[in-house]
């Protein structure tokens, strides 16, 4: 499925109508087509257990949970609420707030709260290297560097872009060099070639082993044949219009998890998301 098919509402119910459809399909996802058993090893079926959440080898009824350790393990809300939360959030471009969730699932209290916070963590970055040409940046959510050096209170985020490819921020403590070089080795490939604007952080790259580029922004330098910024901070223009557009602001302590589910999404950007979140529902978290 593309993108660009736009996987409707109405193709939804028809897909999932009921309880025992999710739950085949998150056992699906989660063990394929069991052909052997894993207890008693015979060529097998399994069959759902009338009235359980389990499934049960045809010889030795040994029993799959398909729901134990996932997002949806221990929850009394039905399968079905949960897959439509789920599809909002594939829908959506800028995240859906619990008020949302809670408008369209009649769920109230605490349970819109978890279902988000639980759907999130199914846009954990998954630990991609980044190769090729990659353009690196911090930020500051509501304010400026000037700002977060001398009122300490701004949110520093630090990005790293593949052009054409995926990206990756993270809320780091400070925008120093000690800070931001290991985040760099960690999440970029050694054979990579990186491009950042003349922010000293940056200086130790070429010792660290990388090709690297700079743009002086100061000096109103912005392309220099392949050095140039303009990939991340177009990436930056998004985080910042959708963080304004949907929640407004985001506290400190889940900055990270909503950079997640931005950078999901933005790296998803060619592809149906709605499969690929089902697949991660269906893994232990
Ligand atoms: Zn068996």
């Amino acid at each position: 499925m593309k993108a660009n098919m736009r996987y409707t509402v109405k193709q939804f119910h028809a897909d999932f109508p009921n309880d025992d459809v999710c739950l085949d399909t998150i056992f699906e996802n989660r063990y394929g087509d069991v052909k052997f058993c894993p207890k008693c090893a015979a060529e097998t079926k399994f069959y759902r257990v009338k009235g359980r959440k389990c499934y049960a080898c045809k010889h030795c009824g040994y029993q799959l949970h398909p729901l134990a350790q996932t997002i949806f393990h221990k929850s009394e809300t039905p399968l079905t609420s949960w897959f439509y939360a789920i599809y909002l959030f594939s829908v959506s471009k800028n995240g859906v707030s619990a008020k949302e969730l809670e408008r369209h699932l009649g769920v109230t209290y605490k349970t819109p709260h978890r279902m988000a916070r639980q759907i999130r963590k199914l846009m954990a970055d998954g630990g991609d290297i980044l190769t090729g040409e990659v353009e690196v940046d911090e930020t500051y959510i509501g304010g400026t560097r000037k700002m977060a050096q001398k009122f300490n209170n701004k949110s520093v985020v630090f990005g790293m872009v593949e052009r054409n490819g995926v990206a990756k921020s993270i809320h780091v403590k400070s925008s120093g060099s000690r800070v931001l070089l290991p985040v760099i080795v960690k999440g970029v490939s050694p054979d990579a070639s990186i491009h950042s604007d003349e922010w000293r952080a940056y200086k130790g790259l070429t010792k660290l082993g990388y090709s690297h580029t700079t743009v002086n922004h100061s000096k109103l330098e912005y392309v220099r044949g392949l050095a140039h910024t303009n990939t991340i901070e177009g990436y930056w223009s998004q985080l910042k219009r959708s963080i304004d557009g949907t929640y407004h602001s985001v506290s400190p302590k889940y900055l990270q998890h909503y950079l997640d589910e931005f950078s999901f999404r933005y790296n998803l950007r060619d592809v149906a998301v709605y499969p690929v979140l089902l697949e991660q529902a269906a893994k232990r978290v």
